[in-house]
């Protein structure tokens, strides 16, 4: 295995080889609110990704990953970052599913869909949120009953992010109608290219779509294509969340300093550098920044037995409300050429961070749902009332 700083250099030396020819117009492109941007040359960059090795970099050699240790897979992010190379089409897959299915997949399932993961062939949406089911996810009415061999599936999933462009779904759905809640729920693996799939965009804030409407009417999927017993896909949800955000934070903290870089810029170019309240918001950006990469680093740790206390539930309220705050600051900064909009007109950077990042206080559990996480499970707190 390379010491970190050969590492360092083989993936940068790759990038440079790489995010060249066809690939060269996808740098910086497909973040928040440019999803829209080169799905297609993106989805080949997520093969061309494969091949090199690329994905699943701390996954078990024997499930056919690299078993990198931690360091090395936050170098490549940190690099992937700094290359500016496209937001990935396949993270759901390498970030989600597939450390889901190492923690509980059957070795059938791992040989059946880790490699579709691994070589970018396979993408995946997450099916867990209903229009009743969201912060309380234990109100998921998706219902799913077997018959003839196959799972049938019933049901509506909302704020589904890239559906339309996956293949397949992990979807958490009721399998016990007469359980409640979180009991008689089950998590099954459903392809989305079938006539029982409707996938309907949901035009956003920024004006593209990066999440959808999913509507199942007697979707079907394989008997086997079920993670963990019938009726235990509570836990296997739960696990699936725990690993939500992992070492690529380290490449989400890269290109937080780039913004933070472009706003200083555009405060110098504008002039409004000399507003005090302007500088004073700018430091504590800055500020905000440092804390972020501490906190981070408290947040990882590289033994795999590490279970986290609420340090993801604290990293998320810094993170969330920051990211927020900077997405004011760039347009502040920016001044009037700010408020440009309009038909046929494409956002800048500034404003696309503004809008986007209204969602970051919202998804991945909302700032109000975190902050009852860490009075109740951190402090101790008397529960609230349900
Ligand atoms: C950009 C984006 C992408 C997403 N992608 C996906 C995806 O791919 N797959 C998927 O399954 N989901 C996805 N989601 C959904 C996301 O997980 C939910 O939006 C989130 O869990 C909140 O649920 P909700 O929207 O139903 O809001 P609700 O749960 O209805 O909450 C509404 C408001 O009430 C507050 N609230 C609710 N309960 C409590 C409580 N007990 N105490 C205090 N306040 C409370 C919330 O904090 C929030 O402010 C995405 C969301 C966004 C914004």
């Amino acid at each position: 295995m390379p010491g970190e700083e050969a590492f360092r250099a083989q993936v940068r030396g790759w990038l440079a080889a790489n995010l060249a020819g066809e690939f060269a117009p996808l740098v910086g492109s497909g973040g928040p609110g440019r999803e829209h941007e080169f799905v297609a040359e993106r989805t080949a960059w997520e093969r061309r990704l494969g091949e090199g090795g690329w994905i699943g970099l701390g996954w078990p050699e024997s499930d056919g990953g690299r078993g990198l240790p931690w360091p090395h897979q936050v170098i490549f992010y940190e690099e992937y970052a700094r290359a500016g190379a496209p937001a990935r089409v396949g993270h759901m897959g390498e970030q989600l599913l597939g450390p889901t299915l190492l923690m509980f997949g059957t070795a059938e399932q791992r040989a059946r869909f880790l490699p579709g993961i691994l070589t970018g062939t396979e993408l995946w949406c997450q099916g867990y949120s209903e229009p009743g089911a969201g912060s309380d996810l234990a109100a998921v009415a998706t219902r799913a009953r077997l018959d003839g061999g196959e799972w049938h599936l019933d049901g509506q999933k909302v704020w589904t992010s890239l559906a339309h462009i996956a293949d397949w779904c992990f979807v958490l759905a009721r399998t016990d109608p007469a359980a409640e809640r979180h009991h008689g729920l089950s998590y099954l693996l459903v392809p989305m290219r079938q006539p029982g799939v409707e996938v309907r965009p949901i035009v956003q804030l920024t004006g593209t779509s990066e999440f959808n409407e999913v509507f199942f009417d007697d979707a079907t999927t394989g008997e086997g294509d079920i993670v963990g017993a019938p009726g235990d896909g509570w836990r296997v949800a739960m696990g699936t969340l725990a690993v939500e955000r992992g070492v690529s934070t380290f490449g989400q903290q890269l290109a937080y300093q780039r913004e933070f870089e472009a706003v200083l810029a555009t405060a110098r170019e504008t002039g409004t550098i000399d507003d005090p309240e302007l500088s004073a918001r700018i430091v504590e950006a800055w500020i905000g920044l440092q804390v972020m990469r501490y906190t981070t680093l408290a947040t990882l740790r590289p033994e795999p037995a590490h279970t986290p206390g609420t340090e993801p539930n604290v990293a998320k309220l810094i993170w969330g409300p920051w990211h927020q705050r900077l997405g004011e600051l760039a347009v502040d900064v920016a001044g009037p050429a700010a408020t440009v909009t309009g038909a046929g007109y494409d956002l800048d950077n500034a404003q696309r961070l503004l809008l986007f990042s209204r969602a970051e206080t919202i998804y991945g559990g909302s700032a109000e749902i975190q902050r009852n996480v860490v009075a109740e499970r951190g402090l101790g707190l008397p529960r609230e009332g349900r």
